[in-house]
């Protein structure tokens, strides 16, 4: 069986831990195609925040309690910048984790595509699934804001980290997607897909801008044998971050149903078959979606292999 998950960071790199550990027990074979949505370029180094949750999670390098960066890490350097007083302060990058920007900036300036420099970076972290940037090409979620009396497009890590999505926003856009390819290897594998999973990521700037990929949404509604997403929200709220707040400015309810409905039937024109919701939103109804509810906590791996299951076998 080949299982393809479409994943953002934290919440995504969670789920992998489950998929790895079913697709262990059944022989399935994984691909992970990540968001890069969230990348940029800080003190001339390349970060990708969501391939290096996923690659961190599922390589046992991660931070548990902080979620996000290294575990036992420090912040001589991010220190040393402040004391310089070099912006932007607000983004804070551990001693550790700049080895691996330092590595991946210093691959993609020799030449190497972003897949190349992932697949480099992942024998070091031996994550045990394939995993795919959405793209090559740059492709950046900005918000677009009121400051200062006017609009202003401020780069997706600034509006999330720096001003902790409390601003007035009227939309998100992609910049670069019009333009961007699918990596190699992700639109094949999408379309030969057993299962495509949506990750119980971000919908609306995990997902999405991975979906904004031309030719993608196609992939999704045209290739796989059963598509199954896995809701981020949890009795109306997310479990954790601000994926409320995401919702609110593309105009969609904060609700299992909201997202499920987002997502849409895919006998209608839509991304899926099946949805996963908590218990608690067992009354969730989509039209054209087969919901089905049970416990979604990610509180350990077979806790989160068992939703993977289930997913699976929905459809
Ligand atoms: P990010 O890129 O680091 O923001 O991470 P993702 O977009 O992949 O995932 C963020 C989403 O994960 C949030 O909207 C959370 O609600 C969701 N999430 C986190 N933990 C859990 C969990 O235990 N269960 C479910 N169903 N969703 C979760
Ligand atoms: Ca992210």
């Amino acid at each position: 069986m080949r299982i393809v998950v479409l994943t953002g960071g934290i919440g995504g790199a969670r789920f992998l831990l489950g998929v790895r550990a079913y697709a262990r027990e059944v022989g399935a074979e994984v691909t992970a195609v990540v968001n890069v949505g969230d990348d940029l370029r800080l003190h001339g180094l390349r970060i990708c925040p969501d391939l290096d949750s996923v690659l961190y999670t599922l390589g046992g390098g991660a931070d548990p309690t902080r979620g996000w960066g290294r575990a036992d890490e420090s912040w001589t350097v991010k220190d040393e910048m402040a004391a310089y007083g070099a912006e932007p302060g607000w983004f804070g990058l551990g001693d550790r984790d700049i080895a691996t920007h330092l590595v991946r900036t210093t691959m993609l300036d020799a030449g190497y595509p972003l897949h190349q420099v992932t697949e480099a970076l992942a024998t070091r972290w031996q994550p045990g699934v394939r995993l795919l940037p959405a793209t090559d090409d740059r492709l950046e979620t900005h918000a677009i804001i009121d400051l200062d009396g006017g609009q202003r497009a401020i780069h997706f890590q600034e509006w999330w980290v720096r001003y902790r999505a409390q601003v007035p926003t009227h939309r998100f856009v992609f910049v670069g997607a019009e333009s961007a390819k699918p990596a190699p290897g992700v639109a094949e594998a999408i379309a030969g897909a057993d299962v495509l999973l949506v990750a119980p990521s971000n919908p609306v700037v995990s997902i999405a801008p991975i979906l904004a990929v031309p030719g993608l949404r196609e992939a999704v509604t045209d290739g796989p044998a059963s598509v199954v997403g896995v809701s981020p929200i949890i009795g109306g709220a997310p479990v954790r971050g601000m994926a409320d707040r995401c919702l609110a400015v593309v105009g969609v309810e904060c609700s299992a149903g909201g997202v499920g409905g987002l997502y849409g039937g895919r006998a209608t024109g839509g991304l899926i078959d099946g949805w996963l919701v908590a218990e608690e939103d067992a009354a969730t109804v989509v039209p054209d979606v087969t919901v089905r509810a049970l416990p979604l906590r990610m509180t350990d791996e077979a806790a989160t292999a068992a939703m993977v299951r289930a997913a699976v076998e929905l459809t």
